[in-house]
């Protein structure tokens, strides 16, 4: 309606998740008004990062080198493997502080309806490293159908080489009985606890 080069960039912003057209719209008028050497900041982090950023050799999280910093990192506990879906999952896990071992990121989750089979993960890779003194593989992949679909499908491969765990499941904190859904509320009774 403006400008071809405005309609592109809008396109271009929609394409993010959780941005509608609106929002779109009023990213693009910001960054019409912005001075261009900070516009032109964010697509230059977007070239660098596509192009300095690839997975760790070992894990599959994020990384600039061959290995993540939690590869790297001498400190952490070799004998436990966390299996997450994304990079992002490992960022959240590490926010809780509570965990000190190693991750496998899959690259995904299991959903032979979406066409994503074993072959499509990073599972042949976690299934060799488990070889390498690990004592325990915790399944922390997302609590939905496909998550679960695949946390199934880990611990069958798995579970004759190496103690197979799963992350409890429960109620979020702050939240009502009410607004939860009943998978979580039926996991939360079925994993009760001592009071
Ligand atoms: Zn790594």
């Amino acid at each position: 309606m403006l400008s071809p080069a405005v309609d592109n960039l809008v396109a271009q912003l929609t394409r993010l998740p959780g941005i509608g057209t609106r929002t779109a719209q009023r990213l693009a008028f910001h960054l019409l008004a912005a001075p261009a050497d900070e516009a032109n900041a964010i697509g230059l982090a977007i070239a660098d990062v596509k192009e300095r950023v690839r997975p760790c050799r070992e894990c599959g999280n994020l990384t600039e080198e061959e290995l993540c910093a939690v590869c790297s990192d001498p400190r952490r506990d070799r004998t436990v493997i966390c299996v997450v879906e994304q990079p992002v999952d490992v960022l959240s896990l590490e926010r809780t502080h509570e965990y000190r071992g190693l991750y496998h990121v899959l690259g995904g989750a299991l959903s032979p309806l979406d066409g994503v089979d074993p072959g499509d993960l990073r599972i042949s890779l976690l299934v060799d490293r488990v070889q390498n003194g690990v004592e325990e593989v915790v399944l922390a992949t997302n609590p939905t159908m496909t998550g679960e679909a695949t946390a199934a499908y880990l611990a069958d491969r798995l579970r004759d080489r190496v103690a197979v765990t799963r992350l409890a499941s429960g109620l979020p904190v702050g939240g009502d009985l009410e607004y939860a859904d009943e998978v979580t509320l039926g996991r939360a009774l079925v994993g009760r606890r001592p009071a």
